[in-house]
């Protein structure tokens, strides 16, 4: 697959097109008003620092190259009317996912794989909107896409399982990982995992168990793993715990969304984004 159209040019739809690019593929970047477009370039100079920092192999020759295999537009069926797999990454909100897809449909040749990027709703919430089921699953990517270079591949059941292997193959010639998602999971295989694990070290620490640092280096120790679950909160941030904490049912989330904030959020200690959330950088 060739031609890759993205939907959505905001902080992951933005990774998708620049990594896709960078890995050769033309690329058409698609978003809702001329304005955003007219931004695209700024993003551009700013990822071009980050895969200079984090890949050994990355040149400035290699980031000009992939700026100059992206086209953008704001017209959806330009944007789609050659496309091999179009990527979605526009709001996670059920009616804008719809609605997109519903046009797109209306638009795209027969060829054209569909894919969504969405990190919460599953693809059978989607599914009815589109006009091939058989063309239609999820690749879901991680933040910094470069490096967090999970492509987590997740069909729905009228997924075709050869169009799943072409969009696991296609994750691969664009630099990750892929990761086979063989039926619906919410939170895919990764956050399946993740969550629990940082569940648990809030709730150790909120019942006073143990301290953070005791926590983090038990589970470096027993494991090998690099890092321990309050270092990976430090990078995904405090504010998406918070978020999810906050109103929760359960007193100790809501314990720990509170003391997140007291002691750290209203502190300005964001995390590694910040120099300081759990620990300093
Ligand atoms: P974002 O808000 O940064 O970007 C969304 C983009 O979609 C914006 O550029 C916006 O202009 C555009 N948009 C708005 N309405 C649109 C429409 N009707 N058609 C096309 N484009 C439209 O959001 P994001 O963080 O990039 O998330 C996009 C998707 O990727 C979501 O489904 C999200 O769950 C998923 N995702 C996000 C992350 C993350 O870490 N941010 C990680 C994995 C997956």
């Amino acid at each position: 697959m060739q031609q890759v159209t993205v939907l959505g040019t905001g902080v992951l739809g933005s990774q998708i097109i620049f990594q896709s690019a960078y890995s050769g593929k033309d690329v058409v970047a698609y978003d809702i008003s001329d304005e955003i477009i007219a931004k695209l370039p700024e993003r551009w100079e700013q990822l071009k620092p980050l895969y200079l920092r984090d890949l050994p192999d990355a040149t400035p020759d290699k980031l000009d190259a992939a700026v100059s295999r992206i086209r953008a537009t704001s017209d959806l069926a330009d944007a789609v009317a050659d496309a091999d797999i179009v990527i979605e990454a526009v709001p996670e909100r059920l009616d804008i996912k719809r609605d997109t897809w519903q046009k797109v449909s209306a638009a795209a040749p027969e060829k054209t794989i569909f894919a969504t990027n969405s990190s919460t709703l599953l693809p059978s919430d989607i599914v009815s909107a589109v006009d091939r089921p058989s063309k239609f699953l999820a690749l879901h990517f991680a933040n910094e896409i470069w490096r967090n270079n999970t492509g987590e591949v997740m069909a729905q059941d009228q997924t075709d399982p050869e169009i799943f292997e072409q969009v696991a193959v296609f994750a691969e010639e664009i630099g990750m990982i892929a990761i086979r998602v063989k039926k619906e999971q919410p939170g895919y295989v990764v956050n399946s995992l993740l969550v629990p694990l940082l569940d648990a070290a809030a709730d150790l620490w909120v019942r006073g168990v143990a301290d953070i640092e005791t926590i983090d280096l038990t589970w470096r120790t027993a494991t090998g793993a690099p890092v321990g679950p309050f270092q990976m909160l430090d990078v995904i941030g405090m504010m998406t715990p918070y978020n999810l904490g906050k109103d929760s049912e359960n007193p100790v989330k809501r314990e720990f969304a509170e003391r997140l904030k007291t002691e750290y959020i209203d502190k300005g200690y964001l995390g590694v984004a910040t120099g300081r959330g759990f620990y300093e950088y």
